[in-house]
């Protein structure tokens, strides 16, 4: 993958005798702001005993990394010119950079001095790919990743106003509808991390900066990891203490997941509306055994409000099972609370106090607008099937899988368990490039018979195999997503988050989608991985009602092992329109009448359904020659057809 090119390569040329070269030749850096996320005094005793403590701190890899050329030229020719010196973490120092055009990035700066052993390699490569693959509001946006003899940089959006540790250090505590606004921003971006299976493992406000609009942004993936990994055995304590979960200090034998994000969103949220995180001790194995038993209170000269203690204790819940997952934080009743439109910068140093007075009604709006920036799904008025306002109704709850009753959490996020890590993936498979051309093709078809209207009554009509097409499918986009049996047989799930659960018949095959591709991780049917077993629960859901509910359009095909998921669709008053991963283009009129576009092996070709499930199929070209004045308003409909893939080039 294209992750792996250039650093990798460049690191690996680097030879022991090159590294201790260049230690020696280390630039210091001044008045370094030092990470204290772990040791906010809570009063003045505990400061002064710090300062008499010895300070034999270990030293930083950070402090390996050299201050980089006024500037940086990258191989492919393109240079910044460094700015200030922004901050440093464990690993990196951050710069300012400057392109030619003006515009002005943040370079994570990694002394190449500092990676010393292949686990410090695997570490950083991990994080580029981890970090590249993601793009959403509110993660710090990747842009490119380069080398100079002495450094790797990794350039990023830049987030002007530091993060969330500072405010609170200047602030002392936040006020509950700043924190709203703030949580929602960062469930936002957990819940698409956990889409794609990625676990942050480092989730602290020292980790969330604010950009330039002041809205919030992950950043630091480190610690990233994804699922399926095999290394979720091998992982030993880390992360920084008093954001630990409970299960990670069960030591190695305990696998941990999804829920640590969770825990930490708990220890964020204590810490910003009372001052500082819950299990806050001067010593970290007190911490540590405060966070075992969850020790913690809440501070009577601290007031908050009832229902914010209410998802804090939540949160924290010792069991990860009991926790809320990310898409039930939301629903919490904290969260009808006062909620400020926007965040202004003067918040970085004195409290608002005008948020108070925010309205009921306006603050549910302003609930719901934060909730669609942060990418969180919010139904739109579409016209779900029947099966929307009957399913939680007791005479189907016995339809709906265990885990998406509202109380049930123990089929909520698994531990990992290695073994039934997902089989094989394959990631390159589905481009969204490649899909794009066959629409291209498509369109030129129709572009051409547009052109010349010729005679085409002498073409020969070749025997078409039938094209795989949809041939029964549920809307159920306002909560989960929408599902679809093919006439292959295959049943699939293409969910809200735009990922893709596909059933054949002897294998589930999970599609995530990364933005120009889709990983394609094939799992046997008999050992599905634990942690889609909420997916599957879905899927299982959906087949039961299609099977009962609604009967197939057009015969059945063979079942072949070709993969064919639905890339989107649109649905308007006229049809829906599905577009498949292979390009082909299903329309389902309102009337019944059906009509599929596809690329077929004598090129483009129509296949029309009739509502009595009659399939025709004739190359393209001859849509306007042949029979299919049988099909009401045909030319209405090739005229949508026609305007609908335009709409796509
Ligand atoms: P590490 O991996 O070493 O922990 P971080 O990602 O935490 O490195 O970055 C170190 C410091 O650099 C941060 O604490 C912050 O001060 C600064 N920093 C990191 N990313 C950005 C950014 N996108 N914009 C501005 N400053 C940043």
């Amino acid at each position: 993958m294209s992750s792996r090119s250039q650093p990798l390569q460049a690191l690996q040329a680097l030879n022991n005798g090159q590294l201790n070269a260049r230690s020696n030749n280390i630039t210091p850096i001044k008045s370094i702001r030092r990470n204290k996320e772990n040791i906010q005094p809570t009063d003045k005793q505990q400061q002064q005993q710090q300062q008499q403590q010895p300070k034999k701190k270990k030293e930083k890899l950070s402090a390996l990394c050299k201050t980089p050329p006024s500037i940086v030229r990258t191989r492919n020719g393109r240079d910044y010119r460094r700015g200030n010196f922004l901050g440093e973490g464990g690993f990196a120092r951050c710069f300012q950079m400057k392109d030619s055009s003006g515009q002005i990035f943040a370079a994570k700066t990694v002394a190449k001095a500092s990676i010393k052993n292949e686990k410090t390699k695997t570490k950083l490569l991990s994080e580029i790919k981890i970090h590249k693959s993601l793009k959403h509001p509110n993660i710090v946006n990747f842009i490119d990743c380069f080398e100079d003899d002495v450094n790797v940089y990794i350039l990023l959006e830049i987030c002007p106003n530091q993060s969330l540790m500072e405010l609170l250090k200047t602030r002392k505590r936040v006020s509950e509808p700043e924190v709203r606004l703030f949580m929602v921003q960062i469930v936002g971006a957990i819940k698409y991390l956990h889409s794609r299976r990625v676990i942050h493992r480092d989730l602290k406000l020292g980790n969330i900066f604010f950009d330039p609009e002041m809205n919030l942004k992950i950043g630091d993936f480190g610690l990233a990891s994804v699922l399926p990994s095999t290394d979720s055995k091998k992982y030993t304590i880390c992360g920084t203490p008093n954001y630990i979960a409970p299960e990670v200090l069960g030591g190695k034998n305990t696998g941990h997941s999804f829920e640590v994000d969770i825990w930490a969103i708990g220890i964020m949220l204590y810490a910003l509306l009372i001052g500082k995180p819950p299990f806050q001790a001067k010593d970290v194995n007190v911490i540590y055994e405060r966070i075992k038993k969850t020790e913690y209170t809440f501070p009577d000269d601290k007031p908050i409000s009832s229902s914010a203690k209410q998802l804090i204790k939540d949160l924290l819940s010792l069991n990860p099972l009991n926790r809320p997952n990310i898409n039930e934080i939301l629903n919490y009743e904290w969260f009808k609370g006062p909620f400020p439109t926007r965040i202004n910068e003067s918040s970085l140093t004195e409290s608002p106090n005008e948020f108070n007075l925010i309205s009921k009604t306006q603050s549910a709006i302003n609930f719901k607008n934060a909730k669609n920036l942060a990418g969180i799904y919010t139904p739109k008025n579409k016209n779900p099937v029947e099966i929307l306002k009957t399913d939680l109704n007791s005479e189907n709850k016995k339809l709906l899988p265990q885990s998406l009753s509202p109380n049930d959490t123990r089929l909520k996020y698994q531990e990992v368990d290695p073994k039934y890590i997902g089989k094989k993936i394959f990631s390159t498979n589905f481009q969204v490039k490649q899909m794009n051309l066959n629409i291209l093709q498509i369109y030129k078809a129709i572009k051409e018979l547009e052109n010349y209207q010729d005679d085409s009554s002498s073409i020969m009509i070749p025997h078409f195999e039938t094209p795989t097409l949809i041939s029964k499918w549920v809307d159920y986009s306002n909560k989960y997503g929408f599902s679809y049996q093919l006439n292959n047989n295959h049943i699939g799930v293409l969910f809200n988050d735009e990922n893709t659960i596909l059933k054949t018949n002897d294998k589930i095959i999970e599609l995530i989608f990364n933005e120009d591709s889709w990983t394609t991780i094939e799992n046997s049917s008999t050992q599905p991985p634990t942690q889609i077993h909420r997916q599957l629960q879905i899927i299982d859901f959906f087949s039961k009602y299609m099977n009962s509910n609604l009967s197939k359009i057009g015969s059945e095909i063979q079942e072949n092992r070709e993969i064919i998921f639905l890339r989107r669709y649109t649905r308007n008053s006229l049809y829906i329109m599905f577009e498949m991963s292979n390009g082909n283009f299903q329309f389902n009129f309102s009337d019944h009448h059906k009509l599929v576009l596809f690329n077929s092996e004598f090129g483009i070709a129509i296949s029309h359904i009739s509502p009595t499930r009659k399939i025709t199929t004739i190359p393209y070209q001859l849509i306007n020659n042949l029979n299919y004045h049988n099909i009401p308003d045909y030319q209405i409909k090739f005229q949508n057809i026609k305007n609908a893939i335009k709409e796509l080039i």
